[in-house]
């Protein structure tokens, strides 16, 4: 028999965001080959993360995505969902709250801010360093800071069998972005573990991940989670009909979108900076001042997917995805009714 590490990872109860927590468990088995349902529930004191009063403090975490953990030998990350103790969903556990659907693809684009004493790394210890401009895909230490834990990250994330598709540097110094692709909620389980990631390879270096969306005040620019999106209809069949029925669809329900998009996301979302005012809704071909970018390759035949550019770099993404599935499954059924596009699948349309 062989001892197993699996860490245990869930969201905790703080708002407006969650928190990542975590914690060790170790089982004896002869394999592990990645077999989810092997792996046992498991108890935390749910007290401590504001999940629970403390007379009745067991929440309990119900594995749902596991990877191996790059870090560790004989190790697992474990994506976990919260329940109480008669195994209902707790009121946190926002996976939970939609159903799957692996026909709806997301490539979440993640900035985050790398600091030390509450300042970007590569600031100067006093005032600001030169305006930003050249900061954005640097090379070279005047103009970018933070690449060694940031390549460090990306291996790990590789490692761990993360959908991570590609990194770059942002513009703000000492800001970074990092993007992951995934098919239905895997795409939010492998976002969620790719930020635990970071935090862990920044505590080696001394170094806080700052995911709030305005980090810094003025003109720099504050930091987003586009997340890009399309489903089978949008990939295969497309048309014009069906993309002027999701345009519709997400000015609708705009206000639901920001509601579900994360906290401080006004102070981002202002119409500079290459974001639409949080108030207004717009969507245009190749245009980044918009709430929804329309891939230039997209727009020549309406044909593929689409750049939500509203969700707060600290969004939760099962609720950025649940909210994306919800609205194309109003549009959708709109598009059916008026005989246009294919009725999409009863499940997408209830949630
Ligand atoms: P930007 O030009 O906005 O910086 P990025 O290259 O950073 O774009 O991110 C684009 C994202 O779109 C990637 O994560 C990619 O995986 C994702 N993507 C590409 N095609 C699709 C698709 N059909 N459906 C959903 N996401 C997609
Ligand atoms: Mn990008
Ligand atoms: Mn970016
Ligand atoms: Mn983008």
């Amino acid at each position: 028999m062989a001892k197993f590490k699996f860490e245990y990872i869930w969201l905790d109860g703080y708002k407006p965001e969650p928190n990542l927590r975590s914690k060790t468990k170790v089982i004896d088995m002869d394999f592990f080959h990645g077999d989810i349902k092997v792996l046992p529930l498991w108890a935390y004191d749910g007290s401590s993360t504001k999940q629970a009063e403390g007379r009745f403090s067991d929440c309990i975490l119900k594995p749902v995505s596991v990877y191996p953990d790059p870090a560790r030998n004989n190790a697992f990350l474990v994506m976990c969902e919260v329940l109480n103790p008669d195994m209902t969903p707790h009121e946190t556990n926002f996976r939970c709250t939609f159903q799957d659907d692996e026909d709806y693809w997301f490539g979440f684009e993640q900035e985050y801010v790398l600091t030390q004493d509450n300042m970007p790394l590569g600031f100067p210890k006093q005032g600001y360093p030169r305006p930003q401009g050249p900061y954005y895909c640097s090379v070279g230490v005047e103009n970018c800071a933070g690449r060694e834990l940031v390549e460090e990250h990306f291996d790990v994330c590789l490692d761990a069998g993360l959908n991570i598709t590609g990194i770059n540097a942002e513009v703000l110094l000492g800001q970074w972005e990092f993007q992951i692709f995934g098919k239905g909620k895997r795409a939010a389980d492998d976002l969620w573990v790719a930020r635990y990631l970071l935090h862990r390879t920044a505590e080696q270096y001394g170094v806080k991940v700052e995911f709030h969306p305005k980090p810094i005040k003025g003109d720099w620019n504050g930091s987003g989670m586009h997340t890009n999106f399309s489903t089978g209809e949008m990939r295969d069949k497309g048309g014009k009909e069906i993309f002027d029925a999701i345009f519709e669809k997400f000015a609708l329900y705009h206000a639901e979108h920001i509601h579900d998009y994360g906290s401080d996301n006004d102070l981002r979302l202002t119409g500079l900076h290459e974001t639409q005012a949080i108030d207004k809704f717009s969507y245009g071909v190749s245009d980044r001042g918009a709430s929804i970018r329309i891939p230039v390759a997209t727009a020549q035949d309406w044909v593929g997917y689409l750049e939500d550019r509203r969700p707060a770099s600290h969004a939760d993404p099962y609720r950025v995805i649940a909210r994306i599935m919800k609205t194309l499954g109003h549009a959708f059924e709109s598009a059916a009714s008026n005989g246009k596009a294919a009725k999409k699948s009863k499940a997408a349309v209830e949630n």
